[in-house]
This record gives structure tokens, sequence and C-alpha cells, in this order.
């Protein structure tokens, strides 16, 4: 997707802090962390947002649902907890049109969100 900054970093045009790869998926860090740990999870392939998630390969989907506790595993936040993010559309505060699942960690998080 042309102009779609999380397809450029996909793509390695823009650079970005990888957590993890694969075929599928992507793992990065989040350039403005609002956590000690925040790291973005996100389909290779373009998908604008929660309300498209149909069109993304279910194996996808699951991959990405099953990569979650594992990264929290590796950097030890599994115990502590982790808050999953996904803001789609204006007003749930989606900024970036491609599809993505925050994941924070290592502090305790706020409830309500604003
Ligand atoms: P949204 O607000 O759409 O849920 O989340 C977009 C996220 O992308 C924000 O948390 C923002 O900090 C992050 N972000 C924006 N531009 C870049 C960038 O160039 N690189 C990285 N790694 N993250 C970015
Ligand atoms: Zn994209």
């Amino acid at each position: 997707m042309e102009n779609c900054l999380f397809c450029k970093i996909v793509s390695g045009e823009i650079p970005a802090k990888k957590e993890y790869e694969s075929e599928n998926i992507l793992v990065f860090h989040d350039i403005t962390p609002q956590a000690p740990f925040h790291v973005l999870i996100i389909p290779k392939v373009h998908i604008s947002s929660m309300n498209q998630i149909e069109d993304l390969d279910p194996l996808i989907t699951r991959e990405i649902f099953l990569t979650i506790p594992k990264l929290a595993k590796q950097n030890g936040i599994s115990e502590k907890g982790y808050r999953l993010v996904n803001n789609c559309g204006d007003f749930g505060g989606q900024t970036v049109h491609h599809i993505h699942f925050h994941m924070l960690g290592g502090r305790h998080m706020q409830w309500p969100p604003g």
C-alpha cells in the first residue's frame, strides 16, 4: 500500500527497532513508547483497521494472537501482566491506518483509558 507508514516499515523503507519477524507478521517498538515495553504487532499485508479484519487470513490473525504471550514470556512481563490495545477509527484514536495491536507492559496500567 503506497503511502502507508507501516507498509514502509515492512518493506524496510522506514527503519524500526524490530522485536520479532516472521513471513506474515512484524513486531516493532513504538517510536513514542507509553510504557517500558511498548511494541506494535502488525500483519505484513495491508489491512486498514479492525473493521477489515475479515480480509486477513485467519491463520495470520491466529499467529498475531499466539505471538503475544510468547513476546510476554520473552520479555519477562507474563506474570505481572500487560495490556493489548487496538485503536479503531477516529473515535478509537487510530492515527496509522494499517491495523496494529499495541502491547504495553512493565508498569501498572490505569483504567478507564482516556
Ligand atoms: P495508533 O494511534 O494508530 O493506535 O498508533 C500508532 C502508533 O504508531 C503510535 O503509538 C505512534 O507512536 C506509532 N508510530 C508513529 N510513527 C511511527 C514510526 O515512524 N515508527 C514507529 N516505530 N512507530 C510509529
Ligand atoms: Zn499498510
